[in-house]
């Protein structure tokens, strides 16, 4: 058994799939509604009134939206930060400019890994090539 302290109420408890506690987990559910129950009758709000009104961490309806289970469809003023650079986002952990540059920046290492890969082969490609010319 794994034993880890919940990161929300800091009890031990034997860390399973999800990363807090069952009772944390019960908790959650029931902000998740109250979150829920508040933005269908105040759909303008924004994140800072929604935690007040719902006595639910600014952190915790953050985590709702990026995990897309706070639509931010219909709600013009929610918004969480980009990950990144801060700019607010409506949904997931980046923005879009940070995401495009993201995939950029993964596209260019696979084509250098690859390119690398290809050096490797050319280079064992050319000393066989270069102890069969040995031998003859
Ligand atoms: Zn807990
Ligand atoms: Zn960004």
């Amino acid at each position: 058994m794994n034993l880890t302290y919940c990161p929300r109420c800091n009890k031990l408890f034997a860390k399973g799939i999800r990363e807090v506690c069952n009772s944390c987990v019960v908790e959650i559910e029931k902000e998740y509604e109250r979150v829920a129950a508040f933005l269908k009758e105040h759909k303008g709000a924004n994140i800072h009134e929604v935690s007040e009104a719902t006595e639910v961490s600014v952190k915790q309806i953050t985590k709702f939206i990026r995990e897309g289970r706070v639509s931010t469809a219909n709600l013009p003023n929610l918004s969480v930060p980009c990950e990144v650079c801060g700019l607010p986002i409506r949904e997931g952990t980046m923005c879009d400019s940070c995401r495009a540059k993201l995939q950029r920046d993964v596209r260019n290492l696979q084509s250098q890994a690859n390119l690398a890969r290809q050096n490797i082969l050319q280079d064992s490609k050319a000393s066989k090539a270069f102890q069969i010319r040995d031998r003859h």
